[in-house]
Order: C-alpha cells, then sequence, then structure tokens
C-alpha cells in the first residue's frame, strides 16, 4: 500500500528518522575500550528523565513487562506483602507478576476508568500497623483505560500513614512524555521501556531505583539471575554490561535521550498535552466520552474512546486498519469491543494527529457510528490554530527564521488569489 502505515497504538510508537538512522549501524565490541562512554552517557542522561539525582538508572535487553520482575525480585523475599490497585489491564498484569512471583498482593478492586485511589491506599497502610506491606504497586498510566494517576498524592498517603512500604511505579506509557519525578515524588522503582515515549523498538527495559530500594537488595530473597541489579551495578561501575546490550538499541536510545533533551522535558510534556486536549475536543464533537470517569484522570499519552452501544469497537479497529491503513489500539479484557483507542505519545505532531482522528471519523462512519463527517477534525484543528505557537515565537523549531520572513513578506500568488475568489 502506498504511503505510509499510519501508526496511533499506544506503543509501540512511530520511530522517528533520526533514530532510526542512528541504530542502523554495524555491530562493535561491547568489551572496546571506547564502549563505557556509551553507557555512561545514557545512564547519566536517563536520570534526567526519570528526574533523579538520588536513584540509578538500569538498561536491560527486555520490555516492561521485565522490568516489573526486577523491581520486585531485587526487593522483596516471596511471601511478602504488596498492596495494589487494580483499574486496567496493565494494573492486572502487573499484580499477576507480583502473584507468580510468590508475593501476595492484597488487591484494591478500582472501577476501570478511575485511577489510583489515594485514600483507600492511605487506610489500607494505616491499617498494616505490623508493616507487612512491602510495597505499593501502581500504574502510573494505566494504557488500557486512557487514565492516569496521581502518583504525588500516592505517596501523600503513603506518608500520612507513616508507612515504610516502597513504591513501585509503571511508568511505561508515561515517562517521557508525562511529567514525571522521580525524587520529587519519592519513587522507589520507576519501571519503564523502549517502545513508548522513547520512541524505539521494543527490546529495551530501562528502570530507575532509589538508593532505598537498592539496599532491599541485602534482604530480598527473591530468586534472580537474569534481573539481579547486583551484576548490572557492578557491570555499569565500570561501563560494561554483565551480558551482550543490544548494540543497535543502545544506539538508539542515545539519540532519544538526545531528542527529548534537545526539545526539553517541559516542552515535550506541554506538547503531548496540547495534542491530547485536541483528541478530547474531537471526542467531544463526534458526541462520544472517553473511558476515564472524570477530567483530572484523562491521560495525554492515550485516549480510550467508548463506542456507543450496539456497535462492537474492534470493527472500527479493523475497517481502519484494512481500508485506511491505520493502527488503533485495541480494548482489552473486561473492556474490549466497548472501545477504541488512539495513541497519542511519541514522535508525533498535530497534522499527524489529525491524520488519525480523520481516518477514525471514516472508520466509525462505516460501521455505523453516526458522527457528523468533518467534525472531530474540526474542532481538534480549530483548537491547534488557537493553541499554535505565533510565528517567530521560540518553540516553533519547525518553522526556520529564513522561512518565517518568506511567510511575512509573501505576496499573494496565483493560485492563492484563484482560492480567494472561490465562494466559500
Ligand atoms: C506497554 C505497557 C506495559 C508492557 O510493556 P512491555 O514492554 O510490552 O512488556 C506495561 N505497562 C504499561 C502501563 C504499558 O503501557
Amino acid at each position: 500500500m502506498p504511503g505510509r502505515n499510519f501508526l496511533f497504538v499506544p506503543g509501540p510508537t512511530n520511530v522517528p528518522d533520526r533514530i532510526l538512522s542512528a541504530m542502523h549501524r554495524p555491530m562493535e565490541d561491547h568489551r572496546s575500550s571506547v564502549f563505557p562512554e556509551l553507557t555512561r552517557g545514557i545512564l547519566r542522561d536517563l536520570k534526567a528523565v526519570f528526574r533523579t539525582d538520588r536513584g540509578q538508572a538500569f538498561v536491560f535487553p527486555a520490555t516492561g513487562t521485565g522490568m516489573w520482575e526486577t523491581a520486585l525480585v531485587n526487593t522483596l523475599s516471596p511471601g511478602d506483602r504488596v498492596l495494589a490497585p487494580r483499574f486496567g489491564q496493565f494494573s492486572h498484569l502487573f499484580i499477576d507478576c507480583a502473584q507468580r512471583l510468590g508475593l501476595k498482593v492484597d488487591v484494591l478492586e478500582t472501577p476501570w476508568g478511575e485511577g489510583a485511589p489515594p485514600d483507600r491506599i492511605r487506610q489500607a497502610l494505616a491499617a498494616d500497623t505490623a508493616h507487612e506491606i512491602k510495597g505499593v504497586l501502581i500504574v502510573h498510566n494505566e494504557t488500557a483505560t486512557g487514565v492516569t494517576s496521581d502518583i504525588a498524592a500516592v505517596r501523600t498517603a503513603i506518608d500520612a500513614a507513616k508507612h515504610p512500604a516502597l513504591l513501585y511505579v509503571d511508568g511505561v506509557s508515561a515517562i517521557g512524555s508525562l511529567p514525571f519525578e522521580m525524587d520529587a515524588w519519592g519513587v522507589d522503582a520507576a519501571i519503564t521501556g523502549s517502545q513508548k515515549g522513547f520512541m524505539l523498538p521494543a527490546g529495551l527495559g530501562i528502570i530507575a531505583m532509589s538508593e532505598r530500594a537498592l539496599a532491599r537488595r541485602e534482604t530480598a530473597k527473591c530468586a534472580r539471575v537474569f534481573f539481579d541489579l547486583g551484576d548490572m551495578i557492578k557491570a555499569n561501575a565500570t561501563g560494561y554490561f554483565p551480558y551482550t546490550p543490544s548494540i543497535p538499541l543502545l544506539y538508539g536510545l542515545r539519540a532519544s535521550l538526545d531528542m527529548l533533551l534537545e526539545e526539553g522535558l517541559d516542552a515535550v510534556y506541554a506538547r503531548h498535552h496540547r495534542l491530547a486536549e485536541g483528541c478530547r475536543r474531537a471526542v467531544a464533537a463526534w458526541g462520544l466520552t472517553l473511558c476515564a470517569k472524570e477530567p483530572k484522570w484523562n491521560s495525554d499519552t492515550v485516549s480510550a474512546i467508548m463506542v456507543p452501544a450496539g456497535i462492537n469497537g474492534a470493527d472500527v479497529i479493523d475497517v481502519a486498519f484494512r481500508r485506511y491503513n491505520m493502527a488503533l489500539g485495541a480494548g482489552l479484557s473486561e473492556v474490549a469491543g466497548k472501545l477504541f483507542r488512539i495513541g497519542h505519545l511519541g514522535d508525533l505532531n498535530e497534522l499527524m494527529l489529525l491524520g488519525a482522528l480523520a481516518g477514525a471519523e471514516m472508520a466509525m462512519r462505516d460501521v455505523g457510528i453516526q458522527v457528523t463527517p468533518g467534525s472531530g477534525v474540526g474542532a481538534a484543528a480549530e483548537y491547534y490554530r488557537s493553541t499554535a505557537p505565533a510565528l517567530g515565537a521560540k518553540g516553533n523549531s519547525a518553522v526556520s527564521p529564513d522561512a518565517q520572513s518568506r511567510v511575512a513578506g509573501a505576496r499573494p500568488t496565483g493560485a492563492d488569489k484563484a482560492r480567494a475568489a472561490v465562494p466559500a
């Protein structure tokens, strides 16, 4: 099929050309004398993305799931209790991982569409006067429902209960896209992977651990081999890895960090918020609702859009793929068929997202959802127009000063005049 596949699942995300080029290189000796430069720079700059001075970052040839395991096995012993709200497929799988590792999970069942409940967490911890609960497991951005939880509020809840439990945060679809403050929020294990905000293929597990969490290695009795942070710390200290790293992915991560830090993390967060807000305007214009039950939980990286009763969300996704070469995210498990998801994270701008919104409108109409053609696209486009940086403003890096002066001084062309003559 000519043209690009429109990839709008919430991971893997689009890999920008700069990262693709950075990864396109021959293999090299990962034990050479220059290799540590690459390792050290990456581990240093990751700390900036996690926003931690005191914590330590690690990179594994793995995925986000492997980092759940890494966080747990390096800090806990079989039979330890942990507390975890379940409000979507990823919080469910995080809990499942803990259970299969032999931990006892106190599950706080929470309606899908809501975020982590700080009050119930505080109560559960306050009731645990013997401090048997060793950790609190939270998915920061529940990718299945498009819900972002308030991690600072969870930290406040833990502190209000004066409880020593560690705070484990799955930030797989958050870190590098949504504001994330490892040190300020007192996060002990911050978990992510390469294929979402980092704009890379899947294949790297990325994690940062607090000093407190790393100290638990002394007493943690869960079996660990591949994911043992002890081996990683020892090898990383000299700039190497305990086993063969994925060299293309490390060069890709180098480019990804350069891109994120050049744009500036605050600008990256603001871009994601603005893109997401346009998508939400479109959903409202379609007369549809999000799975997120309150605006405070709206995710800036993925919107889960409920389809009307009698419609199967999977049909929207299937038609979008087969007729329009666009990939949308499916409803998972409890919300299968009830929604479709638009991922809006990573290497993305307004017009790319407008294309996805147009495709979603077409696919929805094809399966019988009576949205007004152009309504969502129009609402989002007007929002983007009204919030676009002024020409010449800092941050509008896509337009060079040279191009801007050409625009400012442009004379109407013949084509412009012809257009102006056409009645609106
Ligand atoms: C994608 C995702 C994961 C799973 O990560 P893998 O890299 O597929 O193992 C975990 N948690 C969240 C919130 C995710 O979005």
